[in-house]
């Protein structure tokens, strides 16, 4: 099985090893002619407004949007929520915008830009996973397709709507492969 890692800008190589970890086959994406080799694509983290440009200039943007719409899974970490999302507030950059959730960027604040915490996700299990955040958002807003898999301290930080996952931090920098692997049950 091969699932894609959008690879124009960000933690391509963190996530790559961290399929390969699970026995997947990794495929940097750079160019759309490959979106046809890959059962799945993960947009690492970056910095969405050059990520959303590079995926116009690319000619990605559209044909991904298309794909996306028709079941086509895609795991969004980070700045790769902030491009799944339909709303970014205050924002009109360049998105995939699939799915129903409004993203805040940059919301834990200019002091605290990075840090780490353990969360409850009940999908993976009863042990905690331990998540690292670097200038992260949050979804300010889910709709009601939108199904909440994690929050902290009240904010939430990762969900799934139909074939779509996204999680505001960055599972390819730790060692846990609970995510990676629950999105390759996705693309199965
Ligand atoms: N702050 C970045 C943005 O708004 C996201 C950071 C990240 O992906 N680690 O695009």
């Amino acid at each position: 099985m091969k699932i894609g890692v959008l690879a124009l800008q960000g933690a391509v190589r963190e996530h790559c090893n961290s399929l390969k970890a699970c026995g997947v086959e990794p495929v940097e994406v750079k160019y759309r002619e490959q979106l046809g080799e890959i059962e799945g694509l993960i947009i690492p983290g970056g910095e969405s407004t050059t990520v959303g440009k590079l995926l116009v200039k690319h000619g990605m943007l559209e044909p991904l949007r298309e794909m996306g719409g028709k079941g086509f899974p895609i795991f969004g970490t980070c700045a790769g929520l902030i491009l799944l999302a339909k709303e970014i507030s205050g924002n009109d950059q360049p998105r995939l915008g699939l799915m129903d959730i409004v993203a805040e960027r940059n919301a834990f604040g200019r002091q605290i830009a990075s840090f780490e915490a353990d969360l409850d996700i009940a999908e993976l299990g009863p042990e905690k996973f331990h998540a690292v955040f670097i200038r992260a958002p949050y979804i300010g807003k889910a709709k009601e397709k939108v199904t909440v898999m994690a929050e902290l301290e009240g904010k939430i930080i990762m969900v799934r709507q139909d074939n779509l996952l996204a999680a505001a931090f960055h599972p390819e920098l730790t060692p846990d492969l609970r995510i990676h692997r629950y999105f390759i049950e996705m693309c199965r």
